[in-house]
């Protein structure tokens, strides 16, 4: 659902979506999101967005590789600019380092392309399920959250390499 630009009124406009995306590009809008964004006109084109988004996006634990919801609430707050200003380099101009930049192409803004940016940014780049998730046996696959293995690993199980690291220091 775009926006013409034109058609949001000088005092501004307020939306409340709540929908599925497809936030991994994995050909299915599986990521349920609620979100409020205003959108208010501050000259030259610019846009000046701010809201809150709030998803819980299913991620994969990279120690243990299980699915778990990942609960994202988070405020917004971005400067939406013509992909113009750049061309015409005026981007100089628009001197508002302290909100995040970002540029449109035509007419039409995509609110869900910001959401979806802005999900992508709250997404760790490390997600795990549980701080202390113990991850896989590297040895055997079995995952350690649920029981041991009788595998010989050294006692630091899947930090050996830190063990082996103080060891040097030891000398
Ligand atoms: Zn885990
Ligand atoms: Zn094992």
């Amino acid at each position: 659902m775009a926006i013409k630009i034109n058609d949001i009124p000088p005092e501004g406009l307020t939306l409340e979506l709540a929908h599925k995306l497809d936030l991994f590009d994995k050909g299915v809008a599986s990521t349920a999101f609620t979100a409020v964004l205003s959108f208010k006109p501050s000259g030259a084109g610019l846009l000046h967005v701010a809201g809150r988004i709030q998803a819980e996006p299913l991620l994969e634990c990279s120690r243990c590789l299980k699915s778990f919801p990942y609960r994202i609430d988070a405020d917004v707050k971005v400067e939406l600019a013509p992909a113009s200003t750049v061309e015409s380099g005026a981007e100089h101009e628009l001197d508002r380092s302290e909100l995040d930049m970002e540029f449109y192409q035509g007419e039409e803004i995509e609110p869900v392309a910001i959401i979806k940016e802005q999900l992508l940014i709250a997404v760790p780049m490390v997600p795990l399920h549980d701080a202390d998730c113990k991850g896989l046996c590297p040895i055997c696959g079995k995952d350690l959250n649920e029981a041991a293995c009788d595998c010989k690993r050294d006692d630091q199980g899947t930090f050996g390499a830190f063990s082996a690291l103080k060891d040097i220091f030891k000398k």
